[in-house]
């Protein structure tokens, strides 16, 4: 079984974004093509990093992600299969406020806030 997980500083224009995250390659899932793309999902960046430590330079990011690092590794089981990566894609755009431009905050049937216009875990 894969842990499938890593500590992930997302680069964008108003700070580093720092946080130890699993699937990351949903970050990059496109809902129109339903397929894996280059760019960036917002949602997916906006719910995947909302609760990231956010720090305004790339020496303090780094000093972050090894701290988190750390921290799991003296776990006994700790595992951190991808560790520290840098992820690009939103440098040049601010973190965004929300999933989508329509943003419906709603209660699925397993009581999960979700997003009902674009889909997305709140
Ligand atoms: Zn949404």
């Amino acid at each position: 079984m894969s842990a499938d997980n890593g500590i992930y500083i997302l680069v964008t224009r108003d700070g580093f974004y720092i946080d130890h995250l699993q699937a990351i390659e949903n970050l990059h899932w496109n809902d129109k093509k339903k397929e894996h793309t280059a760019e960036l999902n917002q949602s997916m960046v906006y719910t995947m990093f909302r609760n990231a430590k956010v720090v305004h330079s790339e020496q303090k990011a780094l000093d972050v992600a090894m701290k988190m690092h750390q921290e799991i590794m003296n776990d006994d089981c700790g595992i951190i299969e991808y560790g520290i990566q840098t992820i690009f894609g939103w440098q040049d755009r601010y973190f965004p406020t929300s999933c989508c431009e329509n943003q419906i905050v709603m209660v699925n049937t397993e009581g999960d806030s979700i997003c009902g216009n674009c889909g997305a875990y709140l």
